[in-house]
């Protein structure tokens, strides 16, 4: 089994719970880890997570990102979502479901722009970006291990605490042999996710799952 510790890079022994260089329990464990190069990103809550950094008064509170009633849900935070909120799903549904929620409008400009710094954040690490939407792509790591000494999930990793502590917005990451097995991926461990599916489709691809923190 091999294991990467998101928080500190280092690989500690899989069998551990907490990684033993820096105590964070979100490691990552999957017998292929190192292997694999096809990877999906998606920005988490994109629209509310932005306007949750711009605008710190609403981070404890929902988020929904849309026009005002009669309007859709462009996209929601977290909080959002556990009072039963959804993309797309009309504005008056939404505020009946989480009447104390915050409407914001979108702002694609602001949005477009965070999107291109992640975009450019990713370009440096391989020129084979295949960008989905303005908060996801696929990126292919293949043949990166020598140039960024890491494999390519710990490179992945390190994008993410970057993309975190630089942009202050988080991602999740989905790791695989293919674009399609990648992108269900990334929608499994949502959000700060990192999800593996390999080529044994026995092995659970959130490893992580066994070792609750
Ligand atoms: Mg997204």
């Amino acid at each position: 089994m091999e294991a990467l510790c998101r928080d500190c890079g280092s690989r500690p022994d899989a069998v551990l719970k907490a990684c033993p260089a820096c105590g964070s329990s979100r490691v990552v464990r999957h017998r292929e880890l190192h292997g694999l190069a096809i990877a999906h990103l998606d920005c988490d809550a994109f629209y509310a997570a932005v306007e949750k950094r711009d605008r710190p008064e609403l981070r404890d509170r929902p988020v929904i990102v849309g026009g005002h009633h009669r309007g859709v849900v462009a996209a929601c935070c977290y909080l959002a979502r556990a009072s039963g909120v959804h993309s797309a799903m009309p504005m008056f549904k939404a505020l009946e479901a989480c009447p104390e929620a915050v409407v914001v409008r979108p702002d694609m400009k602001k949005y477009t722009a965070v999107g291109r710094e992640v975009r450019a954040m990713m370009l440096e690490l391989t020129p084979l970006v295949e960008p989905l939407s303005i908060d996801e792509a696929f990126m292919d790591l293949s043949g990166t291990e020598s140039l960024h000494c890491a494999s390519p999930a710990a490179t992945l990793a390190a994008l993410a605490r970057r993309v975190e502590t630089e942009l202050a917005i988080t991602l999740s990451i989905g790791l695989s042999t293919n674009k399609f097995l990648a992108k269900i991926a990334s929608d499994l461990d949502k959000p700060r996710g990192f999800a593996v599916n390999g080529h044994d489709a026995r092995a659970p691809a959130r490893d992580v799952a066994a070792f609750p923190p």
